[in-house]
């Protein structure tokens, strides 16, 4: 029989360890914020998590946080739900209802749609542009190239674009590339650094992540592959 407790120790033990790489970069405390990333994971995964008073999440699926998430809304108070996948534009009403983060961002056409589905609901989530800065043919996200005209043109559909997101090469230095989202983050005057996962987010603390996604580290190994 699995309670379920370890979820709480795994995340007080990635908290420390934020504090710590907190503590080590010269950062302020409190400046990193987690998203722990509760994709493929079920209600009951996910409760020790908010019974602990975290409030933070990341689903990378929109059909499957409308599943889970409603439910779990209702028993906790205050929420933050945050998008961290790829996004189809038919599927932007649905994002914009439940999620109060889009982390995945990454093209022309996803802007216009998101820009008409707040218009409609009257709901604003912030957005961070998803920067594919691997350049990888399979992985969404824009073109470092092409950074620059995306942001501004989000900003012209009135989107709320609070920062950039990246998700590494999984057989490269992730420092390279977190240091490449910082350097587009800071031309384009955005603030938040949406970078670092379980095997890297100390590192990604060290180049200023101001969001780290961890979920392997918090839920442990997922019970069926994630897209
Ligand atoms: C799954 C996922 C994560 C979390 O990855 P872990 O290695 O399990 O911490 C972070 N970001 C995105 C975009 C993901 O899809």
């Amino acid at each position: 029989m699995n309670d379920h407790s370890d979820v709480r120790e795994n995340l007080d033990a990635v908290q420390a360890e934020i504090a710590a790489a907190e503590q080590d970069a010269g950062r302020n405390k409190g400046s990193v914020t987690l998203v722990a990333v509760s994709k493929t994971h079920d209600g009951e995964r996910i409760r020790p998590a908010l019974e602990a008073g975290h409030r933070i999440f990341g689903e990378n699926r929109v059909q499957e946080a409308q599943g889970k998430w409603p439910e779990l809304k209702e028993a906790f108070d205050g929420i933050e739900l945050h998008l961290i996948g790829p996004l189809q534009t038919n599927k932007s009403d649905d994002a914009i209802a439940l999620f109060d983060v889009i982390e995945s961002v990454d093209r022309p056409k996803l802007v216009g749609a998101l820009a008409r589905s707040m218009e409609k609901l009257g709901r604003h989530p912030a957005c961070f542009i998803q920067v594919n800065t691997g350049e990888e043919d399979q992985k969404a996200g824009c073109l470092p190239d092409d950074t620059d005209a995306l942001v501004a043109q989000a900003r012209a559909a009135g989107l709320n674009v609070v920062g950039l997101m990246c998700i590494p090469p999984f057989d490269q230095e992730p420092s390279l590339h977190f240091a490449l989202l910082a350097d587009i983050a800071k031309r384009n005057e955005l603030a938040q650094l949406s970078m670092g996962m379980s095997g890297d987010y100390e590192t990604a603390v060290t180049f200023g992540a101001t969001h780290v996604r961890v979920g392997t580290a918090i839920f442990g190994v997922r019970p069926k592959p994630a897209a």
